[in-house]
């Protein structure tokens, strides 16, 4: 029998089945992976009394595009950019979707690394991407195999699915074989695990983009989805890119494409999601649609979403994602808010002409209505929740799972606070995060992670992550390092 802990703090964030609620000096018990209670006082026994202290005591935030690898964005504002430079742009070469590098070692290096990244941010559930840059093909059943056993190790709850596609490239040539194999894999993978790992692993359905996945397999991935009522994370409306590469293809832009096929259902969930109409938008909400913004990862591409406020008003279910370093969901709340503000106040949009006029380019745009933290935090926690169909999750609530974050407010490096949600928004990261607590198991305490050997996960996390930035050389037509590719900031002067 697991013990009864009552863990107070100075600002608990409870539910009271319509919406968040903060009890000030409250407290939460819990029992194994059940929340008994959450509020002021509580009378019934427990085995112990864990105080916080002046601390935030929040419900596990739910990252819906965890990057469950070491490669993702460190260099992508460098690599990438609006006018193309071939000089640095990596070109495939014959060796590209040809082999996979990885070794299984390696693998379960870097998922148990990001794993112990998500935790330590507070993230207690994921719903993992991994970059498959320089796999043979897509994530094979026997990654995710790999993940399993990092998933139990390491603690975290996660939907997990291989994902699986038509061509190797944009526009490439169909390969039935691979297609056939890898969405196959990604059926079999869902009935074997999903609901293993005493519930913690969930399956859920990961198709590539639409321009590297035939419509007929999003279509059956899309009936598996609804048959057996479980996610399915569809990239999509990313960049100009793929409206350009629709357009001519189709005859029709992504989210119309999606409507005909009849893509579109409450299961479908659409990372980024920035290129859309406002007739999109309206038809997503329609279906009782999620999109997954990440503003970290979208502004390394100059992206951005416009704006979260009208998806929110319209009547998209917002939930966020972090899909880059670092992997800080405290910051992409406040990235997001950042962003929505520019779209608020037009100040990007506006130039400032020689004749002392002011041009601004969303003058047309309606105002929408002011977001504000509270929206953040739902956003990572209730409506992530909702986008996967968990009721219990997402929330401090009796009969909700236990996964609970407590971030430190003790700490001058916070400053002083107010309202707890807004001081978390505006004036905590990632590190203020004290405790992680998932499935009623302390996995992270005083910002050490449990049971687990930090110094030799760093440095087998290196030593994957070098393997990774040298795969450029190999891969690349001209065989140009990443050194070439993205040169360093400044000269570095070896000893
Ligand atoms: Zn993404």
């Amino acid at each position: 029998m697991s013990k009864r802990i009552k863990l107070t703090g100075k600002f608990v964030i409870g539910h009271d089945g319509n919406s968040h609620v903060v009890y000030e000096d409250g407290c939460v018990v819990y029992q194994g992976d059940e929340i008994l209670f959450v509020g002021h006082d509580y009378s019934g026994p427990v085995d112990e009394v864990w105080d916080t202290g002046k601390s935030i005591v929040s419900p596990g935030f739910i990252d819906l595009e965890a990057d469950v690898d070491t490669d993702h964005a460190n260099f992508d504002p460098v690599l990438w950019g609006r006018v193309p430079r071939p000089e640095a742009t990596f070109q495939p070469g014959p060796k590209f979707r040809t082999v996979d590098p990885y070794t299984d070692e390696d693998f379960s290096v870097r998922q148990k690394y990001s794993m112990a990244q998500l935790i330590m941010n507070g993230i207690t559930t994921a719903m993992p991407i991994c970059g498959e840059q320089f796999h043979g093909w897509a994530q094979t059943y026997h990654e995710f195999e790999i993940m399993a056993e990092s998933v139990k190790e390491m603690g975290i709850r996660a939907d997990l699915g291989p994902s699986f596609k038509s061509c190797g490239i944009r526009g490439g040539q169909v390969d039935e074989v691979r297609e056939k194999q890898s969405f196959e894999d990604a059926l079999r993978y869902f009935k074997e695990y999903d609901g293993t790992a005493g519930g913690m692993i969930r399956g859920f359905i990961n198709p590539c983009q639409i321009a590297i996945t035939r419509p007929e397999i999003l279509r059956r991935a899309k009936d598996f989805a609804v048959e057996v009522n479980a996610p399915m994370r569809l990239h999509a409306c990313e960049e100009d890119v793929e409206w350009k590469f629709m357009l001519p293809k189709h005859g029709k832009t992504t989210i119309d494409f999606f409507d005909e096929w009849g893509l579109l259902c409450p299961q479908l969930l659409i990372p980024h999601a920035i290129t859309l109409k406002d007739s999109d938008i309206r038809r997503l909400a329609e279906h009782r649609m999620t999109v997954i913004h990440t503003p970290i990862a979208e502004i390394n591409y100059g992206a951005g979403l416009n704006s979260f406020s009208k998806y929110q008003t319209m009547g998209i279910n917002m939930s966020l994602g972090t899909d880059a370093q670092p992997v800080d969901m405290i910051q992409n709340m406040r990235l997001a808010w950042d962003i929505d503000r520019f779209c608020e106040w037009h100040s990007l949009a506006c130039r400032y002409n020689e004749d002392d006029t002011i041009t601004d380019l969303m003058a047309d745009q309606p105002d929408w209505p002011k977001t504000t933290a509270a929206d953040y935090f739902n956003a990572a926690t209730v409506n992530g929740a909702k986008a996967l169909g968990r009721d219990d999750l997402g929330k401090l609530a009796p009969g909700a799972r236990a996964d609970i974050v407590v971030v430190d407010l003790d700490d001058l490096r916070v400053g002083p606070y107010e309202d707890p949600i807004r001081t978390l928004v505006v004036s905590c990261v990632g590190n203020n995060v004290r405790h992680t607590i998932i499935g009623g198991v302390t996995r992270m305490k005083d910002w050490k992670l449990v049971g687990v050997d930090e110094e030799k996960l760093r440095r087998d996390a290196q030593r994957v992550y070098e393997k990774y930035l040298s795969l450029f050389g190999e891969y690349d037509a001209l065989g140009r390092g990443i050194d070439q590719l993205c040169p360093p900031s400044f000269p570095i002067l070896k000893r």
